[in-house]
């Protein structure tokens, strides 16, 4: 039997990539907005509680399980900015241009470019689960200043794998997938949910 699990995300592409791993254990993904959950308030200092705070959201007013992800690009240099505010780094209307302008910009004066993404997945039984599920994954790389790649989204054209040579926007989705931290997080996810 099939269990309905909600994701708190209407993005096509964390649902597809998440839902090809969650269907061999069972779970049935679908996004949020298929039940008209609004989007959640993100009002917190850490991707965790954030993450908690969209799925405890999306299963109160669904009456279902639910997972949330939150995710962001960490700088070294700029003490782990922009972090949790990285959809928003400039400002609003976000806008990944401005974004990856400013941050190259903050960067400029400093010799340490490194970096790294950060996803954390929390799922909860129930909106008031005392034992969500947390997961997550880490995947290091380094800022450069000038674009390369037309793949992926946010930061990804200014974020290099040094043992790649590639940006992760010069990596086809499939090969971003398998290392991501996003890839990571949902395949030790599944892992913790085997094991229960
Ligand atoms: P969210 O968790 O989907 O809200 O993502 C937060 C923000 O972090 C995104 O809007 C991007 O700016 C950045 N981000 C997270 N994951 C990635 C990635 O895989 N590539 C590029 N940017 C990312």
């Amino acid at each position: 039997m099939t269990q309905r699990l909600i994701l708190a995300s209407n993005n096509a592409g964390k649902l597809k990539e998440f839902a090809q791993l969650l269907a061999p254990i069972g779970f049935e993904l679908h996004p949020q907005g298929e039940f008209n959950v609004p989007e959640a308030e993100e009002p917190f200092g850490t991707f965790v509680e954030n993450a908690l705070q969209k799925a405890r959201h999306a299963s109160r007013l669904t009456g279902l399980p639910a997972l949330a992800d939150d995710s962001g690009v960490c700088v070294n240099a700029l003490g782990g900015a922009p972090g949790v505010v990285s959809a928003r780094f400039a400002g609003e209307p976000k806008s990944d241009a401005r974004n990856n302008e400013k941050l190259v910009r903050e960067l400029a004066a400093h010799a340490d470019k490194s970096a790294y993404y950060y996803c954390v997945l929390v799922y909860v039984r129930h909106a008031d689960d005392p034992q969500p599920v947390i997961a997550d994954g880490i995947w290091r790389g380094v800022i450069v200043e000038s674009p390369r790649g037309a793949n992926g989204f946010g930061y990804d054209p200014y974020f290099l794998i040094p043992e790649l040579g590639k940006t992760t926007a010069e990596l086809e989705p499939s090969e971003k997938n398998a290392i991501s931290h996003r890839g990571q997080a949902i395949r030790a996810l599944v892992e913790k949910l085997t094991l229960k």
